[in-house]
C-alpha cells in the first residue's frame, strides 16, 4: 500500500479506528470529535474539521480538533463562501500550502485559523451532492500529497454515510435542519393522476460497501480487472444478441465504449491503489461523476457523464453480488417507488397493492412506464432531477401525479395538507362510484354514451369499477410497446380474446398498431425522421407492410368470432387508405373463412379522424366508413401545428378555440346528417368542460380513460344540452377572435350549478 507522507500507523489502522468510532454506543457529538481527533493524529495534521450542509445552504463547523472549540455549530459558511464554500460548490478537493494567498480564503475570527497556513479539503458527496467538507490544515506551508488526498476522500465516504443516515440532525442547532434530511419541495411532470404518501423503496437500491479498506490490494486490483471483464463480456453478449435493436442497441454500444474508456479505467485502479476495496473505489468515482454531471450544463456531456454513472452501478453489483433491482415480493405497505427510469414491464411485476406512487428521474408523460402507471392508476411524476440521489430508502415522501409535485421528507403540515387532499380525492371518488349505475342522460333526456380507453389487460377491471358502457379504444400498440419482442399473432389473439371475453355482451373497438411518431418500438428498426410525427406511422406501416396488418386483422377476427367486431385505423389521410385497409381486412375474411374458422357475427370498419385532411373528405368518409372516431389528441396536434408532446407548444393552443370547435361540430353534424355514428376517443372527452362543449356539439359518444367517466358522467347529470348548444353555437358565431371559449363555458357552468 503506498504510504502517505506522514501517517504513522497509515490508511489502514485509521480506518480500522475509524470503523471502532463508527461503532461505539456514544451520541453523535462524541463519535464526531473522537473521528476529527483520530484524523488530525494519523495524518499529522493540528486541524481536523467537519462542516456540513444546512438545510438553509450553509455549512456549519460540527466538530474540530485543532481550531477554537467554541467555533462549534457556531461558524458557518455560505456555499460559495470561502475555501470551504468553494469545496462545497464545485464538489472538488482543494489543496493548497499557502491558502491565505488563496483568492477565495475567507477568515473566521473565532475559529482561530490565522495560524494556519496549509489547507486541504474534500466534499463529503453522496448522490453527486455535497452534504459536507472535510478539512485538514498544517502551520507549516507544507504541500500534500496526491495520497493524502485520496485518504481525505475514503474518509469522506465514511462521513457521508454517517450524515446520511440522519444521525446528525439530533446535534444540529436548534432550529436547524441538516441538508441530507431536509424537507425538499421537487418539481416534475405530472404523469399519472392522484395523490400517494408513503416511504420511498429504491427499484435499483443503492449498492451497500460494507468494506472500505483493502486487506490486499494487489487483490482488489485482480476483483477490480474481473469485474470489468465480465461486466464487458456481458455488455458483448447483449450487443451480439439480434433481438437486441433500436435505442437499447445505442445504449449499450455507448457503454462498450465506456467500458474500454482508458481515463475511466485509468481512474478506478488509481483509486485501489490508495489501498480501498475495488467497491469503494469505484463508488468513489462515480461520485465524483455523479457530481460533475449534476454540475454541468453541457447536454452532451451529461449524457456522456450519465452513461459513466449507469456503467458504474453495473459494476458496484457485479462486484457486490447484490441485486440490480427491489426485490418485488418484499415491497413493504405503502410504497413509493423511485427509480431512475423503468420499464413498463418491470413496474407491473411489482404488487399494485402496495404501490402508492412512483416517482421517474427520467421518463416523460408519453413513455410506456407512464402509459401503464396510469392504467395501473399510481400517482406518477416523471422527469424529476436527480431523485435518486436526494432520496434515501425508506424516506417519506409524497407524490402528486396531478400536480407533478414532489415532496421530499414533508413537514408535519405539508404531510397534513396532502392527507386531506388525498382524502378529499378518495371522497371524490366515493361519489363517482355511486354515479357507477346511473345512466349518463343529461336533463333534457340525452343518451351520452361513456366508454373507456384501454390497452392492456390491467385496464380491464376498470370497465365493471366504473360501469363504462364499454371500450371505446384499444390501443392495440401497447402490448407491443411493454413486450421485449415483437409479439406473434398467436400472443395478439389471445390478448384480444381476453379483452372480448371480460366485455362479454358490449361491442369492444380495436384500433389496428398505432406505431411511429413518439411511439417506437425498442425491437423494431427505426428509421431516422425529421419530422416523427409527419413520418412513417400507424396506417400508413401498416400500408407498407400488408403482412404485419393482415396479422393483426386475423388475430382480431379470430378473437371477435360469433360476436359483433368493431376495428378502426389510426391516422388516415385520405378516403383511399381506407379502401386499401378495408380490401386487407376482406382478404382476412376470406382466408379465415376459407379455413373453416367461426367469423365475427358483424364486422364494423372505421377510421380514426385525427389528420385534417379528413375534414374536407368527409362526405367520401361517411359513405364507405361504418363508424367514425375522433383522435382529438392528433387532429388537434396537427390542426394547430404543435406537438402534442412539447411542453413549450402543446399548451399555446386550446382545445376550446373556436377554430377547433368549428372543426369538431362539423364532423357531428355531417355524422348527424349521413347517420353515420361518431365517437370522440381523446383527451378532451375525458375532462368535463370539453366534455360538456362536445355533447354540445352534438357528440353522443365519448370514450376516456377510466378515471375520467365519475367527473364526466356527474357533468351530463346536470346539463341541459339544447339550451347549451343553442349558446355555444352563438359563441361560435362572433368574429371577435377569442383564442379560446372556455371562460365562456365555465362560467356556464358555474351559472347553471355543473360540476367540472
Ligand atoms: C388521439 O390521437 O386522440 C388518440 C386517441 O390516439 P393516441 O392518443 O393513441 O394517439
Ligand atoms: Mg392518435
Amino acid at each position: 500500500m503506498p504510504s502517505t507522507r506522514a501517517a504513522p500507523g497509515g490508511p489502514r489502522l485509521l480506518m480500522r479506528r475509524l470503523r471502532e468510532a463508527m461503532a461505539e454506543p456514544v451520541n453523535a457529538q462524541a463519535r464526531l470529535d473522537k473521528i476529527v481527533v483520530q484524523v488530525a493524529a494519523n495524518m499529522v495534521a493540528e486541524v481536523c474539521s467537519v462542516y456540513v450542509m444546512r438545510a438553509d445552504s450553509r455549512l456549519e463547523l460540527f466538530a474540530t480538533e485543532g481550531l477554537a472549540r467554541e467555533a462549534v455549530h457556531q461558524t458557518t459558511l455560505r456555499v460559495g463562501e470561502g475555501l470551504v464554500g468553494l469545496i462545497a460548490e464545485t464538489a472538488e478537493p482543494l489543496a493548497l500550502a499557502d491558502a491565505q494567498a488563496h483568492p477565495s480564503f475567507s477568515y473566521k475570527p473565532e475559529t482561530g485559523e490565522e495560524i494556519y497556513h496549509s489547507f486541504v479539503g474534500v466534499p463529503i458527496l453522496r448522490g453527486g451532492n455535497t452534504l459536507g467538507v472535510l478539512v485538514i490544515q498544517n502551520r507549516t506551508k507544507r504541500t500534500y500529497t496526491e495520497e493524502e488526498v485520496e485518504v481525505l476522500e475514503t474518509i469522506a465516504m465514511l462521513l457521508a454515510e454517517m450524515i446520511a443516515s440522519g444521525e446528525l440532525q439530533s446535534i444540529a442547532r436548534p432550529g436547524t435542519a441538516i441538508a441530507v434530511r431536509r424537507p425538499q419541495a421537487l418539481g416534475g411532470s405530472p404523469m399519472s393522476e392522484g395523490v400517494g404518501l408513503g416511504y420511498v423503496v429504491l427499484h435499483e437500491p443503492r449498492v451497500i460497501i460494507s468494506k472500505i479498506i483493502a486487506e490486499d490490494v494487489a487483490g482488489e486490483q485482480v476483483r477490480l480487472d474481473a469485474a470489468i471483464e465480465t461486466m464487458r463480456a456481458n455488455i458483448d453478449t447483449l450487443i451480439d444478441d439480434e433481438t437486441t435493436t433500436g435505442e437499447y442497441r445505442e445504449v449499450l454500444e455507448s457503454f462498450r465504449l465506456f467500458a474500454n474508456d482508458r481515463g475511466w479505467l485509468r481512474r478506478l485502479r488509481e483509486a485501489v491503489n490508495t489501498g480501498i476495496t475495488a467497491e469503494a473505489a469505484v463508488e468513489r468515482v462515480q461520485e465524483d461523476s455523479r457530481a460533475r454531471m449534476l454540475r454541468s450544463t453541457d447536454h452532451y456531456m451529461r449524457e456522456r457523464l450519465h452513461d459513466l454513472d449507469e456503467l458504474a452501478s453495473r459494476l458496484l453489483h457485479q462486484l457486490t453480488g447484490q441485486s440490480m433491482v427491489a426485490s418485488p415480493e418484499s415491497l413493504p405497505d405503502n410504497a413509493i417507488l423511485v427509480a431512475r427510469t423503468m420499464g413498463a414491464a418491470a413496474l407491473l411485476d411489482y404488487d399494485r397493492k402496495k404501490l402508492r406512487g412512483l416517482v421517474l428521474e427520467e421518463a416523460g408523460p408519453a413513455s410506456h412506464v407512464a402509459i401503464v402507471a396510469r392504467a395501473l392508476g399510481i400517482p406518477t411524476v416523471g422527469e424529476v432531477e436527480n431523485i435518486t440521489g436526494i432520496v434515501e430508502q425508506g424516506d417519506a415522501i409524497i407524490v402528486d401525479g396531478t400536480t407533478g409535485e414532489v415532496q421530499v421528507r414533508p413537514a408535519a403540515d405539508i404531510e397534513a395538507a396532502y392527507r386531506e387532499k388525498a382524502r378529499l380525492r378518495a371522497r371524490r371518488q366515493e361519489q363517482y362510484r355511486s354515479l357507477r349505475d346511473v345512466p349518463a342522460l343529461t336533463k333534457d333526456g340525452v343518451s351520452v354514451g361513456l366508454h373507456m380507453n384501454a390497452g392492456l389487460l390491467v385496464d380491464l377491471p376498470h370497465l365493471d369499477e366504473t360501469g363504462a358502457e364499454s371500450i371505446g379504444l384499444f390501443r392495440t400498440e401497447l402490448q407491443f410497446m411493454v413486450a421485449p419482442q415483437f409479439p406473434r399473432t398467436e400472443k395478439q389473439y389471445q390478448l384480444y380474446k381476453s379483452v372480448m371475453d371480460a366485455v362479454p355482451d358490449k361491442p369492444v373497438t380495436f384500433r389496428t398498431l398505432d406505431i411511429g411518431g413518439d411511439k417506437i418500438l425498442p425491437y423494431m428498426t427505426t428509421y431516422e425522421e425529421e419530422n416523427p410525427a409527419l413520418g412513417w406511422r400507424a396506417i400508413r406501416i401498416g400500408l407498407d407492410r400488408p403482412a404485419l396488418l393482415r396479422l393483426q386483422l386475423r388475430a382480431m377476427m379470430r378473437a371477435g368470432a360469433g360476436r359483433e367486431l368493431r376495428i378502426m385505423f389510426p391516422m388516415v389521410a385520405n378516403v383511399g387508405e381506407f379502401d386499401q385497409a378495408k380490401e386487407l381486412a376482406l382478404k382476412e375474411v376470406e382466408h379465415l373463412t376459407r379455413h373453416g374458422h367461426p367469423m365475427p357475427r358483424d364486422l364494423k370498419l372505421g377510421v380514426m379522424l385525427e389528420v385534417p385532411a379528413l375534414l374536407f373528405q368527409l362526405d367520401e368518409l361517411m359513405a364507405r366508413v361504418d363508424f367514425v372516431s375522433v383522435g382529438s389528441n392528433d387532429l388537434m396536434q396537427y390542426l394547430n401545428a404543435a406537438d402534442r408532446d412539447n411542453r413549450r407548444v402543446a399548451n399555446r393552443f386550446d382545445v376550446l378555440s373556436p377554430p377547433a370547435l368549428r372543426a369538431l361540430k362539423k364532423i357531428a353534424d355531417k355524422g348527424a346528417e349521413t347517420g353515420t355514428p361518431v365517437a370522440l376517443c381523446g383527451e378532451m372527452g375525458g375532462r368535463p368542460v370539453e366534455a360538456m362543449g362536445l355533447v354540445a356539439l352534438g357528440f353522443r359518444s365519448l370514450s376516456m380513460s377510466p378515471s375520467s367517466i365519475g367527473p364526466v358522467k356527474a357533468m351530463i347529470l346536470k346539463l341541459d344540452a339544447a339550451h347549451l348548444r343553442d349558446h355555444l353555437c352563438g359563441l361560435l358565431a362572433h368574429k371577435d377572435g377569442a383564442a379560446s371559449l372556455r371562460p365562456k363555458l365555465q362560467a356556464y357552468a358555474e351559472a347553471k350549478g355543473i360540476p367540472l
